[in-house]
């Protein structure tokens, strides 16, 4: 023989009934008899609202609550009864809706004064606590046998509009409403600009449609460590406002992924500020992905509602879901801008040194690190040099003596792969304790490559919240490094360039060609001459008393002196012929494919030239000027190697010299015509 069947859903009509706020302060359930004979509820019904243990409760209540429902079932009249310990509950017949047998009961309120000689006696036989009961009784609602008979009588006469095609309608006409209203809100979620708001509506949408007293939400928090708590909805007082992810999975295991009910003590664990009875823990699942949980306070959410419920926050994670990656893609593409704009104001640096620390400076930037060092790999890939630090004196970094393959970084300079450690001890790296001057223990060490060569490491270490670096910051940093080598590659190629043509090649004072730059050119240039067949004149030129001129004037006019000279010379010929100091304050200039005749017209020029520029405190010397010497050689009458030459032309020079300075002389016995060549250039120029 199978059960009647009420021809109705309980879940229905209770959820109708919930409805109407003049049942919100009630416990509400249906309870059927088989056959005929009283049968425990199916909707778990607690005839104590929990003050008591379930096998308790039915032990003390059940024989008295039985005979009354049975009357009020066989009367068809609303009832009102009492159980032992003073809660009060009414039951109403359902027989008017075609389901024989059955009833509505509503409790979860009290007598307004309780038989404390009654409540003693059950604590007593019973060995349980009578003031905890007494304090729990008194937080119920207080209500006399007359409001409740006219709340019964009430519910009674509403009985018939749930009349199974009616009820079905009023049901359906509900959902339908509530369907709307959450398709308005879903609209709303959408266009919400910020989480908060998104978490607000979701609230207030599940308070008002589903008469919800009160509602938090924890968001998880960076980390996933733990969540923000906020009370969303209702008035009790949170004095938390986090829950550790930990006691989550403790209390309610499977949380991330369903609907789950805490009764009692659990829920009470959870937030024992929320004093709550039952909590629900609604998900909010996108993408298999949690991004919260939805807490309802003293509420068991019948299927319907919380179906209804979970089209809203599928919907509000979907919303929190997308919320999520604009930060992310903000915060990636500001990181990016960021990362462009350090890269190309890193290209303005000038200057390895500068740019190594700025490298270092950036890099700790990208990623809130507060402590770090840049270490280059020496020349013989041996061992590693802190060239900038952050956090640590750099002199004292400088002593540090750190070999490739050894340590950490060590290793990374050998490998020349990043290492990302949330924590070192932990980690493997036998590096033992964390070293004292790190004030975390998360740290990223990466290399600088550049092609396949490993230049250094890049170390960083403390974030600024003392959190752990992440993988994003990894990546971030890699993409920065990669630029970063390779301007520090560059530079340092162009640095040791200029420096070695500053070096080998020009005169710092002067900036004219040096002697050393002189003797290789004129190698090439004798070559070529020989090649071609044609002349080169070596001109030697030397100021007269320069060593009074300094005596007189200092040291410092003398080297102003020189670059005046320096520059007289320059003027004073073709940009295809070479002007150097040849040291002191003598000069060479090489003048290819020019005849020794043509030559002294150059040099008379030049001679003029120096002779009539005004120098500082010249008055002094002894010809009243300061004037140069100058001795010519060419190839090829007078040598073919710069050996030769030069020493031809000093030998003119030191002839000029004594044949009383500030005049032009040839390396050989000048021939009659170039005499004459000598003189009529002296007038002319
Ligand atoms: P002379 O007419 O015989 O050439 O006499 P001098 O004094 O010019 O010759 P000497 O070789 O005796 O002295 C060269 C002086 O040039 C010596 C030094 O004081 C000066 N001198 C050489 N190089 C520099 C320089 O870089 N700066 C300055 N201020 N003086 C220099
Ligand atoms: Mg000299
Ligand atoms: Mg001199």
């Amino acid at each position: 023989m199978t059960d009647p069947k009420p021809t109705f859903k309980p879940e229905e009509l209770l959820g109708n009934l919930r409805g109407h706020s003049f049942l919100s302060s009630y416990q509400l359930d249906v309870f059927c008899f088989k056959n005929g004979n009283g049968s425990p509820p199916e909707t778990g019904w607690k005839l104590c609202n929990s003050l008591l243990p379930a096998d308790l409760c039915t032990r003390i209540c059940q024989p008295a609550v039985e005979q009354a429902l049975k009357s009020v079932v066989t009367s068809n009249q609303p009832a009102v009864f009492h159980c032992p310990l003073g809660l009060l509950n009414f039951a109403v017949p359902l027989n008017s809706c075609a389901a024989p047998l059955c009833c509505v009961i509503g409790g979860g309120v009290r007598e307004r004064s309780l038989d404390l000689f009654k409540l003693e006696t059950i604590a007593r036989t019973e060995d349980i606590n009578p003031m905890a009961i007494l304090d729990q009784l008194q937080k119920l609602p207080a209500v006399n046998e007359i409001e409740l008979l006219r709340v019964a009588q009430k519910v009674h006469s509403l009985i018939p509009s749930f009349q199974k095609e009616e009820h079905h309608a009023v049901y359906v006409e509900k959902t339908t409403e509530q369907l709307n209203a959450i398709v308005q809100v879903s609209a709303d979620i959408d266009a919400a600009a910020t989480a908060d708001a998104v978490v607000a509506l979701l609230s207030e949408t599940l308070g008002i449609l589903f008469d919800v007293p009160t509602i938090a939400v924890a968001l998880p928090e960076e980390g996933d460590r733990s969540f923000s708590l906020q009370r969303t909805w209702g008035d009790i007082p949170l004095d938390q406002t986090s829950i550790s992810a930990d006691k989550l999975r403790r209390l309610i295991p499977g949380f991330a992924t369903d609907v789950i009910v805490l009764q009692g003590e659990d829920a009470e664990e959870l937030i024992p500020a929320g004093m709550a009875d039952v909590l629900t823990c609604i998900p909010l699942i996108s993408a298999s992905e949690l991004f919260g949980l939805v807490l309802v306070f003293d509420r068991e959410l019948p299927t319907r509602d919380l179906l209804l419920t979970q089209i809203i926050t599928g919907r509000v994670a979907g919303k929190l879901r997308q919320l999520q990656q604009q930060a992310e893609y903000g915060k990636e593409t500001s990181l990016s801008d960021k990362l462009m704009s350090i890269i190309s104001s890193l290209a303005l640096t000038e200057g390895q040194a500068e740019l190594i620390r700025q490298v270092l400076d950036m890099g700790a930037d990208l990623v809130n690190a507060t402590s770090g060092s840049l270490m280059r790999v020496d020349d013989r890939g041996e061992n590693l040099h802190i060239e900038a630090a952050i956090g640590m004196n750099l002199n004292l970094a400088r002593s540090l003596n750190l070999k490739v393959g050894k340590g950490i970084a060590g290793r990374v300079a050998l490998n020349g792969t990043p290492l990302l450690v949330n924590d070192i001890e932990k980690a493997n790296l036998g590096q033992g304790v964390n070293r004292p001057r790190f004030k975390t223990k998360s740290f990223i060490s990466l290399p600088l490559k550049f092609k396949e060569q490993i230049l250094g490491v890049l170390n960083l270490a403390d974030k600024k919240d003392q959190g752990l670096f992440t993988e994003a910051d990894l990546e971030l940093l890699t993409t920065f490094v990669e630029h970063a080598a390779a301007m520090i590659v560059r530079t340092h190629s162009l640095e040791r360039a200029a420096v070695l043509e500053k070096l080998s090649l020009t005169d710092p004072l002067t900036e004219l060609y040096n002697r050393r730059f002189l003797e290789k050119r004129m190698e090439e240039e004798l070559n070529r001459s020989a090649r071609q067949g044609l002349s080169l004149t070596v001109m030697l030129i030397d100021l007269d008393h320069f060593k009074l001129y300094n005596d007189y004037n200092g040291h410092i006019a003398g080297d102003k002196a020189l670059k005046k000279t320096a520059k007289i010379l320059r003027s004073s010929v073709r940009d295809m012929d070479m002007v150097t100091r040849f040291g002191g304050e003598e000069f060479c200039i090489i003048l290819p494919g020019t005849v020794k005749r043509e030559a002294i017209f150059v040099a008379e020029r030049v001679r003029r030239g120096i002779e009539c520029e005004p120098f500082a405190g010249e008055e002094e010397l002894p010809l009243g000027r300061l004037t140069a010497s100058i001795g010519l050689s060419a190839f090829p009458e007078d040598g073919d190697t710069a050996t030769a030459l030069i020493h031809a032309a000093d030998v003119a020079l030191y002839q000029a010299k004594a044949d009383g300075r500030n005049r032009i002389t040839f390396s050989a016995p000048p021939q009659e015509k170039d005499v004459a060549q000598v003189q009529e250039a002296t007038k002319s120029a």
